[in-house]
């Protein structure tokens, strides 16, 4: 089992503080979900932990199995096991979905322990499948015209095929309709398992009721202010995130 630990985490933009001490325990087997209101810094959070360079840690440490991931390279940190779903994924031109899936796998194994050729060809046939993908997705350009719901899928199949320790996942459910809805939250529940945890990054339940997370947190003003199980997510869709306010004393 692994654990990755966010500890006190604060993040400047240009100067600005968003993340203001963010405190914050997963373990894989488990699936953590982050709700919060706009611009309370949850995709802040995923692209500081991913390395992104525009947002300065200033203070605090994420510990992935007590290593600490802020000393890391971006691709290091890939390597270690984190995997960052993007919330706006970029075009790389000239690399193939294929090329690049076979080379992020292949980069996490041991020279001599790649996979072959046959046994990637048969694991990505499966699990595109699975995820009612159309098999030209493969030889297409990452991400190059991909529609927003192709990405999203293909998300999930970069995810299904790396395996990663932990999977942050940011508003992988955006702008999806609910066939894709349906399909992206099987792939996460398929990934479902002890060497897997997942932190789903999300304002909205509905994709709640496809996955079932075991731990709830909700984000507000650059902290994590309250966690619980899927019952708060279903409170916070009936009821906003006024009583929160209240209840915290936290003024607009
Ligand atoms: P959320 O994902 O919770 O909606 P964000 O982390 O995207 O919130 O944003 C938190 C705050 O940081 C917002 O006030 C936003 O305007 C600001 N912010 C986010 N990204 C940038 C950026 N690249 N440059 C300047 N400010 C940013
Ligand atoms: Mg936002
Ligand atoms: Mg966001």
């Amino acid at each position: 089992a692994s654990t990755l630990v966010i500890k006190d985490l604060h993040v400047e933009i240009e100067g600005k503080e968003i993340l203001k001490g963010v405190n914050l325990e997963l373990d894989s087997g488990k699936i953590h979900v982050i709700m919060g209101p706009n611009g309370t810094g949850k995709s802040t959070l995923a692209s500081a932990i991913m390395g992104h360079p525009k947002f300065e840690v200033t203070k605090g440490e994420v510990l992935l199995n007590g290593e600490n991931v802020l000393e890391m390279e971006v691709d290091e940190r890939a390597l270690a096991g984190l995997f960052l779903a993007m919330q706006y994924p970029s075009e790389i031109t000239g690399v193939t979905n294929a090329d690049f899936l076979r080379s992020a796998i292949n980069a996490r194994r041991e020279e001599g322990q790649e996979i072959s050729l046959m046994k990637f060809i048969k694991e990505l046939d499966k699990n595109m499948d699975f995820l009612e993908m159309d098999q030209n997705m493969a030889q297409r350009y990452l991400n190059e015209g991909f529609s927003g719901g192709e990405k999203k899928r293909n998300e999930i199949l970069q995810l299904m095929m790396i395996r990663p320790e932990f999977g942050i996942l940011d508003e992988i459910d955006s702008g999806l309709d609910i066939d894709a809805l349906k399909v992206v939250s099987k792939g996460i529940n398929k990934m479902r398992g002890e060497d897997f945890g997942c932190l789903i990054i999300t304002h909205y339940q509905r994709l709640l009721n496809y996955i079932e997370p075991d731990h709830v947190h909700v984000m507000m003003q650059g902290r994590v202010v309250k966690s619980g199980g899927p019952e708060l997510a279903k409170r916070l869709e009936s009821e906003g995130y006024e009583w929160i306010k209240q209840e915290l004393g936290i003024e607009d």
